[in-house]
């Protein structure tokens, strides 16, 4: 059997089971079958329980009890199908593309990762410690594995992601942070006919407001601010006594973002109608994953890496964000999109490259060699 005949038959197994965010049985039984793939070429393999709602995360060692490590490789087990997917569209292949739920998103990084720990060269493993960390939420946000993810990073000197390559095949050196903020601007009701003056519109402040957020976009640096959400008021005939307007806050690197964040804030506290108060909350933050310049010197040995494989390796910066980013609050060099390449993610009609598994499998192999 070639590689890739095997890579396929142990893809279709973990396809085959449902493993949606909320299915803990189903992503713990993913992460099982990993552990034994792992344990098969020798290495320490341990599920870390991550809580009632995630399930078990799986945390292999080429090096057991390693307290530091060169490089993470990351990747998710969880989907976002509902159960039964497995059993109504299971995995399947039509010429060059294979199917079924989670096939590109994420499974086939996760098994990539394996392939490629399994075919590094001794020499390489015996200099290097690695460790390969699969979390089970990451469909959710990874509410429960980031703080782990984070954890871990902070004991390495850089991290993979395999998130699928784009279908086109590029990888990923950089994403945006993202943090959301809600504000709720409270007013006084009133008779928009007969006594209006007595009113105090919520909904005119909370406009003021997102215009003046909105001007705090700058296409340059690549920050921006889109109040996405506006909602408030009652009735047209009726002063709004409240509104709630919420934006969401991107940026390429944290310096930005805390700028962005303040400047949000100071709006945010900001009088705009007179009698009308403003409460504001942030609701979520995710760190940037900057192109850095040890990003860059990643990137240049994965390059190099991906050349011996026989392609070349072409690169895109993301406005949204992954598992990377909680890795790279670190401040370590993270990239993304180490997987094989595929498209349609969150459909049943994704799809996986089969032509790029073995390429990219490669690739890592030989960046492992430049590590
Ligand atoms: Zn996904």
């Amino acid at each position: 059997m070639t590689m890739l005949n095997d890579y396929l038959k142990d893809l279709a197994e973990l396809v085959n089971r449902d493993a949606g965010t909320k299915n803990v049985a189903g992503v713990t039984s993913a992460a099982e079958v990993m552990k034994r793939h792992f344990e098969s070429i020798g290495w320490e393999a341990e599920l870390v329980d991550l809580g009632p709602e995630a399930g078990r995360g799986l945390l292999c060692k080429n090096k057991p009890g390693s307290t530091e490590c060169d490089v993470i490789f990351n990747a998710h087990l969880d989907t976002v199908f509902p159960d039964g997917t497995a059993a109504s569209r299971p995995f399947s292949i039509d010429g060059d593309h294979a199917h079924g739920p989670g096939c590109s998103d994420c499974k086939s990084g996760v098994l990539a990762i394996f392939y490629a720990c399994r075919l590094a060269r001794k020499e390489d493993l015996d200099r290097l410690s690695i460790w390969c960390v699969f979390n089970p939420d990451e469909e959710l946000g990874s509410r429960c594995s980031k703080h782990w993810l984070t954890e871990l990073a902070g004991h390495a000197k850089a991290a993979l992601v395999f998130e699928a390559a784009r279908a086109g095949g590029q990888l990923v050196r950089s994403r945006k942070g993202v943090a959301t903020y809600k504000v709720t601007f409270r007013g006084l009701s009133a008779h928009a006919g007969n006594n209006p003056w007595d009113g105090r519109n919520a909904n005119v402040a909370a406009m003021r407001f997102a215009l003046a957020a909105y001007d705090l976009c700058d296409r340059e640096r690549g920050t921006t601010v889109n109040p996405g959400l506006v909602n408030g008021g009652t009735g047209s005939n009726i002063i709004s006594d409240k509104c709630e307007v919420v934006c969401d806050l991107r940026y390429w690197n944290d310096q930005d973002g805390d700028e962005l964040e303040a400047a949000i804030k100071a709006l945010a506290e900001k009088t705009w109608v007179e009698g009308v108060t403003n409460e504001w909350e942030r609701i979520s933050y995710s760190p940037a994953m900057p192109y850095s310049p040890d990003t860059k010197a990643l990137v240049e040995k994965i390059d190099a890496a991906a050349e011996e494989a026989g392609f070349k390796a072409e690169w895109v910066d993301a406005g949204g964000g992954s598992d990377g980013n909680h890795m790279a609050v670190q401040g370590i060099p993270v990239v993304d999109g180490c997987g094989p390449a595929g498209g349609k993610f969150h459909t049943d009609q994704e799809f996986l490259r089969i032509d790029t598994i073995e390429e990219r499998i490669h690739m890592i192999v030989n960046l492992i060699k430049r590590l």
